[in-house]
């Protein structure tokens, strides 16, 4: 098999952990409204598709989301909040480290938005340290459509085998494969590691 040549990243729970429940609680300790909290942010959420389909400003999706929770602080400490849930994984940080150091471009590849994404880059020093980044409320194309990953390819200048991809979503994986990019599907820091060893990539 080819040597890959670029490594793509997904972000949330392969490089960074996140929890919606840290945000909504605070949320919910602002809100005078009865809000079902623990189902907030949850992936069916329509307003958050929207918001990282690229669809919503980040400006109409807090309008909406304040009016939705009865949410009494400012749009600016909502922001704060909605953008504070993400925690560091360490292996994997130092895996994403390693790679560039052996000189091999890599890309953030993540079904995001604004908030997070500006939350990310003041917090984790390493994420400034990617080769390129392509997010879904950029495009307008959230994995696993198509349109992404044709959007990262075009980036990269690269395709096919040349693409190792690493994310823990077995569906967004898939539409990798289609693609006849190389792909990890991550489970554990532990197991990553062992795979991309296996590719003789480190
Ligand atoms: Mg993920």
């Amino acid at each position: 098999m080819t040597q890959p040549s670029a490594i793509v990243f997904d972000l949330g729970k392969v490089l960074v952990d996140f929890d919606y429940a840290i945000a909504a609680k605070k949320i919910a300790a602002q809100s005078g409204r009865p809000v079902d909290f623990a189902r907030l942010f949850v992936d069916e959420l329509p307003w958050l598709l929207r918001y990282e389909n690229g669809e919503l400003t980040t400006a109409e999706f807090v309008a909406r989301l304040i009016s939705l929770t009865g949410y009494t602080g400012t749009a600016n400490e909502f922001e704060a909040i909605f953008g504070d849930i993400f925690t560091a994984i360490p292996p994997m940080i130092e895996l994403h480290a390693a790679l560039r150091q052996k000189g091999f471009p890599t890309f953030a590849f993540s079904n995001t938005n604004e908030l997070a994404i500006r939350h990310v880059r003041q917090n984790f020093p390493f994420f400034a340290n990617f080769t390129g980044y392509i997010y879904s409320h950029e495009v307008g194309s959230m994995k696993p459509d198509a349109k992404i990953y044709e959007a990262l390819e075009h980036l990269a200048g690269k395709s096919g085998g040349e693409l190792l991809y690493i994310d823990d979503r077995p569906e967004n994986i898939a539409a990798g494969v289609q693609r006849g990019w190389q792909t990890i599907w991550h489970e554990t820091p532990e197991k990553t590691l062992v795979a991309i060893r296996q590719l003789g990539v480190l």
